[in-house]
């Protein structure tokens, strides 16, 4: 057993205040746990910048990360069933030495499976769903300790997946996989505001996303992966970069992914940062909110009016695109959207009040915010932007009639 007060999350904003934490490694031992604990949440690579993964000062906090790592890929069938706990770069290797493939991936390869799709992590492109719309059978480890297995077709399949680890421990999932694909990645400079043709620039390939960092209206990049299965790339509004970048201006290149069209395979161009590298220290904050896509114009207008009060805590803001997604708790549900994310400095304080400005000025556009980055949206507010809600309020207290899985979060989130 350790005590929970030295776990903390990937950015160390977050320590938990867990009486416990432990990491079983068999199943039985994880379902004698939960069965036996009042309060419990689960901890995947811990790389969510806010409490949601806190089960409280009462409660115990459960790594799957010492389970078998399952990765059973069935080359016929085109799936793969893998442990909650297995981090999307092991997979991804698994995956393509059978010559299969994800549709996508996010820009970091070292987020857990089950804790990824858990919160709606997305990658970008127009025809991309978030990472979850590739789930076809979620296991569970409900709030008795009973194993629960929900597959594609059973009525709460939608509200399984996005789930916020509201309905048990996911100990695998079974996901989609198509035949392998390269992808080509080419890095664009210098793209102004004025006159974007968003739908245009996010749809010229399999996966684009812009990066500002708000110092002027306008984009310092753009990084288009091209599936080499497509067609011809052309895009003709701005000028190819002549050195490798990194989404930070000003930061070395070494740890992203390789640049200047070079052809690759799709898990090592679709990610912004290699799988072999630690991208960064950890010295920042994330905020991201999905809104309608077609409002995106409008929505960056609305953020250009006040980059003065964004840009001196802001790293990076990165543009993607997602498409809609049937999880009812998913930030992209039922809307096809656009994603404004915001890599802020790691001072709390110093950023609190930038994300509520932001969050004014989007919040005609009806923003949702990604659950697992930083926020400040009343609960309320939060509530009336997912339809589905309370029928996810209501498969929750069917598995978990006792509230064993719901902390301060997600009690926020569901209340009635
Ligand atoms: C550098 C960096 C880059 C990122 N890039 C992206 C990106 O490109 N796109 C994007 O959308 N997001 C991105 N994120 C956010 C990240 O993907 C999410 O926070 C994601 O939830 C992290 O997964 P995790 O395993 O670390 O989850 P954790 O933070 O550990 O947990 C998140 C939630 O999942 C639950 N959970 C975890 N494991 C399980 C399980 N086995 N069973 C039940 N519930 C579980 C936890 O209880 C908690 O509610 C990024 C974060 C960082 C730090």
């Amino acid at each position: 057993m350790t005590r929970a007060a030295a776990v903390t999350n990937w950015a160390r904003n977050i320590t938990y205040e867990a009486r416990e934490y432990r990491r079983p490694e068999t199943l039985d031992a994880l379902r004698a746990l939960v069965a036996g604990a009042a309060r419990v949440r689960v901890l995947g690579s811990g790389h969510s910048f806010n409490r949601i993964a806190d089960p409280g000062a009462d409660g115990l906090l459960l790594s799957v990360a010492g389970l078998p790592p399952v990765l059973d890929v069935d080359t016929a069938a085109r799936t793969v069933r893998v442990a909650g706990g297995v981090r999307y770069a092991e997979l991804a290797r698994a995956v393509h030495a059978h010559g299969l493939a994800l549709g996508n991936m996010a820009s970091l390869p070292h987020i857990s499976v089950a804790g990824s799709v858990a919160t709606g992590t997305h990658g970008s492109g127009v025809t991309n769903g978030p990472l979850a719309s590739a789930v076809r059978e979620v296991e569970i480890v409900t709030a008795d300790g009973t194993a629960l297995t929900v597959g594609r077709g059973d009525s709460r399949f939608d509200g399984a997946v996005t789930a916020l680890g509201a309905l048990g421990v996911v100990t695998a999932l079974t996901l989609d996989l198509e035949p392998s694909y390269g992808v080509e990645q080419h890095v664009f400079t210098e793209l102004p505001l004025e006159g974007l043709d968003f739908a245009a620039v996010a749809g010229c390939a399999y996966s684009v996303s812009l990066f500002t960092d708000w110092r002027e209206p306008g984009f310092r990049q753009v990084w288009v992966k091209h599936r080499t299965d497509q067609g011809e790339l052309t895009f003709p509004w701005a000028a190819p970069a002549t050195e490798a970048l990194h989404p930070v201006p000003g930061m070395s290149a070494v740890n992203c992914t390789e640049q200047f069209g070079v052809p690759g395979p799709w898990h090592e161009r679709l990610p912004h940062f290699r799988a072999e590298f630690t991208p960064s220290s950890g010295d920042e904050l994330q905020s991201e909110y999905l809104l309608p896509r077609h409002t995106a114009v409008e929505a960056l207008h609305a953020i250009d009016a006040v980059r003065s009060a964004v840009a001196p805590v802001l790293q990076t803001c990165e543009v993607r695109t997602v498409a809609a997604d049937r999880q009812w708790l998913s930030p992209a549900y039922g809307r096809d959207s656009v994603a404004l994310h915001f890599t802020w400095t790691a001072d709390a304080e110093a950023v609190r009040p930038v994300v509520r400005r932001l969050e004014s000025v989007l919040d005609p556009f009806g923003p949702r915010p990604h659950w697992g980055k930083v926020y400040s949206v009343p609960a309320p507010g939060l509530r009336g932007r997912y339809p589905r809600l309370a029928d996810f309020r209501a498969l929750a207290r069917t598995l978990d009639p006792a509230g064993k899985f719901a902390n301060g979060f997600v009690r926020a989130v569901l209340e009635d």
